[in-house]
């Protein structure tokens, strides 16, 4: 079958790769769309820790059960699925006290094993969960970065009709903005340093602003009369975003670390003290969210729609990561096409 395989920094190729050997208390997914993360782009890179070449890549995908080997949940042939792609050691501290996804020796299918750009994937039943017919499959792929928006607000503690300012317009930060919105905010403020993708945040009717030379303190300082916003989102793993994050919440706000930052960095931690604010990790999601998210995207899927900006097929997809990196074409979600 025909793969997308991180073959070295900086390369990854379409091979023929031998088709993965079935398994028990498995299903034989065939991929239909398989989107791009920002960690597939740290892989390439060769900035990945764990990915080690060659690797097929690939953790947020959609397809359909053709096979399955043990029947005991229910999928049969023909179901469309996602798959939850944590995979925990069930021994740690945090595993054995109910949060693997925060296990000390998490892996990723896509970054630790074999993943989802190829022609099909053997996906243990227990992750799977059947897709809403009334999702395309476009939107399904984009489940997985969902949920990680779903745990962000879980963790930040939002409530109804807070207001919200989210560091980074990338495709973490849209979908912090869609879900805020369709959550009640009373207001939502996002900002990032290119225009391509603040225009188009613009355009879907989000407040942006550009956050180049401390623009957007200044902003939020005349917009709440120096009161600051209820939550902050960091969605962008900028160091300049740490050190501004604490200016931008009110006395009593909540700050959530969405994006992560790939080095220790400066935050002020004395506003913390002073304004009593609470800064707070967030991490892939929990089973139960991840469940929660499938839900999700099937009533929220025409504000998705706007996410995805382009699809490429699996046998021309070589190049992709030099496509994401070239300021000239302005990429959000990019996505493979699996069966093309
Ligand atoms: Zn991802
Ligand atoms: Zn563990």
């Amino acid at each position: 079958m025909k793969a997308l395989v991180y073959a070295a920094p900086s390369r990854v190729e379409v091979r023929d790769v031998p088709e993965p050997q079935p398994r028990d208390h498995a299903a034989k997914v065939r991929m239909r769309y398989c989107g791009v993360c920002g960690t597939d782009i740290a892989i390439h890179a060769g900035k990945h820790p764990r990915a080690k070449a060659p690797l097929v890549i690939g953790h947020e995908f959609v397809g359909v059960i053709e096979e399955v080997r043990g029947g005991t949940r229910g999928f049969k042939p023909g179901d469309r699925v996602v798959a939850y792609p944590l995979l925990s050691c069930g021994v740690c501290l945090p595993c054995r006290t109910g949060t693997p996804h925060v296990c000390e020796k998490l892996k990723l299918i896509g970054i630790d094993c074999d993943g989802g750009m190829a022609g099909f994937a053997w996906v243990d039943e227990d992750v799977l969960f059947k897709v809403d017919d009334a999702l395309s499959d476009r939107i399904a792929a984009l489940i997985e970065p969902l949920a990680v928006i779903v745990r962000s607000l879980h963790q930040s503690r939002y409530q109804v009709r807070d207001s919200a300012v989210i560091i980074g317009a990338g495709p973490i930060g849209l979908l912090t903005a869609i879900a805020l919105r369709r959550s009640g905010a009373s207001r939502i403020v996002i900002s990032d340093v290119d225009e391509a993708r603040l225009g188009m945040c613009h355009t879907l009717g989000y407040e942006t602003v550009n956050g180049k030379n401390g623009g957007l303190v200044n902003f939020v300082n005349e917009a709440t009369k120096g009161e600051g916003m209820d939550v902050v989102f960091e969605c962008s793993g900028v160091e300049s975003a740490a050190l501004e994050v604490t200016k931008l919440a009110r006395v009593g706000g909540t700050i959530c670390m969405t994006g992560i930052h790939k080095a220790p960095r400066p935050v002020d931690l004395r506003e913390i003290n002073f304004k009593e604010q609470t800064l707070v990790g967030s991490r892939v999601y929990t089973k139960r969210e991840f469940e929660q998210t499938v839900s999700y995207a099937a009533q929220i899927r025409d504000d998705l729609e706007h996410v995805v900006t382009q699809v490429v097929p699996l046998t021309k997809s070589a190049g992709i990561f030099d496509m994401i990196a070239d300021p000239a074409i302005n990429t959000l979600k990019v996505l493979v096409d699996c069966t093309a």
